[in-house]
């Protein structure tokens, strides 16, 4: 049987030893950390003004790669959402407003100047840089954020470090993940394994269709 022991779990990190597993196995779950568990990000950007030194395209990018709270319980991915739609609905979006102005002198706007819909997906931090303005200058936008997938673009990945390596005994092998600050890292090695065994039963299911 499969068995997991926790070694450390500071929060945002998390060490793991994984025994009586295939070595195949235990990089799936390493593997999908980075590239399968779903976390928000800013996808979508409607600029209303902008009279920063920023390209639009440059802003909006800076803005997606903003590590964002995610809580997988209250969002689905669009892809997901019983609303199929392509502007999304409350399930599978969050918007994010930021209207800021250097009045009088030259002003720094931070991810703590975005507001959001929803106060529980907020940047994981306030004080990341997002533009510089200068006396007069102002931007006025509207963000999106959803939930996306790190093999889809790396803004989505919710983890710095995943790595794995042999344990002290044989056929034991330690998984370390850090998280970027979007959800905890025990999290994201469960909802990993859970993507997992969905992914297994899904193939079990198209090999039973197959045989009848
Ligand atoms: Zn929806």
């Amino acid at each position: 049987m499969v068995s997991m022991k926790i070694l450390e779990d500071t929060g945002t990190s998390i060490k793991v030893e994984l025994s009586d597993i295939d070595r195949s196995y235990a990089n799936a779950i390493r593997r999908f950390c980075i590239s399968e568990v779903p976390s928000m990000a800013i996808d979508d950007v409607v600029i209303l003004e902008n009279s920063s030194v920023l390209y639009d395209e440059i802003l909006a990018s800076r803005l997606g790669l903003i590590p964002i709270k995610t809580d997988l319980n209250r969002y689905v991915l669009p892809e997901k959402c019983d609303c199929k739609s392509e502007l999304g609905c409350s399930k599978c979006r969050v918007l994010f407003v930021l209207d800021a102005t250097a009045k009088d002198r030259v002003t720094t706007v931070f991810s703590g100047d975005l507001v959001s819909e929803d106060k529980e997906t907020r940047p994981v931090s306030e004080t990341i840089p997002i533009v510089k303005l200068a006396k007069g200058q102002s931007i006025k936008l509207e963000a999106y954020a959803k939930l996306g997938r790190g093999k889809e673009h790396a803004k989505w990945q919710p983890c710095t470090v995943s790595v794995l390596t042999d344990g002290k005994q044989e056929g034991t092998y330690i998984l370390k993940v850090e998280s970027v600050g979007s959800m905890p890292a025990r999290t994201i090695v469960s909802k990993a394994i859970e993507i997992l065994e969905e992914k297994l039963l899904e193939m079990k299911s198209g090999i039973g269709e197959k045989q009848e």
